[in-house]
């Protein structure tokens, strides 16, 4: 039985553990009462940030086959980028008898009193993708090795603009996530590691002066909070010059950058559109590579994250140490999340076949090739 239960005892905890099991008996999905305590047939409480994008949509369906073909029910919600409706949906999961979480979050700070709600009912949690910070009552975080995606998308910038050779000085934008998820960080401080050396050098330049964390955040990830920028620094940047590169770490937001590219005139003349990179080889992007117009995409396989973070919290129900990769890196303010990180790829016009189509993600028709 999963640890933390032993620790119930008769407390409020006890009361509330009663609850849920109660709860479960009625749940939507026709679950009839298991044993107390036992795993078979029960639900999993799986918690997504939106369906805004592809991906998530994936992860969600992917982790509800990966629970199903280990017999659980799962009750899948999306919040929709709301924070709070992220921490009322997982209340309800609570409350409707899960006997596990797996949660993307939307801010990183804002589940603390609710996982404080799941373990007082004894339930473990899985941090899926985003590491969710400051409580402890996060057991286990499934990723990718979040700074090589961003020295993925740095290095592509460097290999594609010949800066090993010499060349330049170029012109680059800088883009990063949401300044409320935990990856944001990880993508930039990679990125940054990979091109520090050239901006220090002069090799390259950014026009806007923005260099800062800070200042390139995009809130939400939106890609129409990216244009506005992208066109703001177009204009005020860029009278004179041109971009050559722009580092982008989400394909919604290279999709956004691209519109204000366009608009300004790149992709025709004499002005090529920049190298531009990407994450998540959305659908949208993957075509948009094929075209020639945004140019890389960091491709995580999300069948491969669904698949750990079901074993994690089949593991962790049926009290077995789930497999692990990473004890050192993900500190989330309260302690050290034992993780399972998985490799990112790198994937542009020459080889999203081989990696993409070849690897099963997507099929030919759905590429219209
Ligand atoms: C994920 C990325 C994704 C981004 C926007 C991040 O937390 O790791 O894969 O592009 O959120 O959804």
């Amino acid at each position: 039985m999963y640890n933390r239960r032993a620790a119930l005892a008769a407390t409020a905890a006890a009361a509330s553990f009663a609850l849920t099991l109660s709860a479960c008996g009625q749940n939507s999905e026709g679950g009839s009462k298991e044993k107390a305590g036992g795993t078979k047939g029960a639900t999993i409480g799986i918690a997504m940030p939106t369906k805004s994008s592809e991906r998530w949509i994936s992860d969600g369906d992917n982790v509800v086959k990966g629970l199903k073909a280990r017999g659980y029910r799962t009750k899948l919600v999306f919040g929709e980028d709301n924070p709070d409706t992220q921490v009322s949906q997982i209340e309800n999961l609570i409350t409707q008898g899960v006997k596990g979480l797996i949660v993307a979050a939307i801010d990183n700070k804002s589940l603390n009193n609710v996982l404080q709600e799941a373990a007082d009912a004894g339930i473990p949690v899985i941090a899926y993708d985003r590491l969710i910070l400051g409580t402890e009552h996060v057991d286990y975080y499934a990723s990718f090795d979040n700074e090589k995606v961003g020295r993925l998308q740095a290095g592509y910038i460097v290999d594609k603009l010949g800066l090993k050779d010499g060349k330049g000085p170029f012109n680059i934008e800088l883009f990063a996530g949401s300044n409320d998820d935990n990856n944001t960080k990880y993508f930039f401080n990679g990125a940054m590691s990979v091109l520090k050396p050239y901006l220090d050098s002069g090799k390259l330049k950014v026009g806007s002066g923005q260099t800062q964390l800070t200042k390139v955040t995009t809130l939400r990830w939106d890609g129409a909070t990216a244009q506005r920028r992208m066109d703001d620094i177009l204009t005020s940047s860029y009278k004179s010059g041109r971009v050559d590169a722009v580092l982008s770490p989400y394909d919604g937001i290279s999709i956004g950058v691209l519109s204000a590219l366009k608009s300004d005139g790149y992709g025709s003349g004499n002005k090529p559109l920049p190298v531009l990179t990407g994450q998540d080889a959305e659908l949208a992007s993957v075509k948009s590579i094929i075209a020639g117009e945004q140019t890389q995409t960091v491709y995580k396989d999300t069948r491969k994250l669904a698949e750990v973070a079901s074993a994690m919290v089949d593991d962790a129900l049926k009290d077995k140490k789930p497999q692990v990769n990473d004890t050192k890196t993900y500190d989330n303010g309260s302690k050290v999340v034992p993780a399972y990180l998985l490799q990112p790829v790198s994937v542009d016009k020459s080889n999203y076949e081989e990696v993409l189509v070849k690897g099963g993600y997507y099929t030919d028709a759905e590429l219209n090739r």
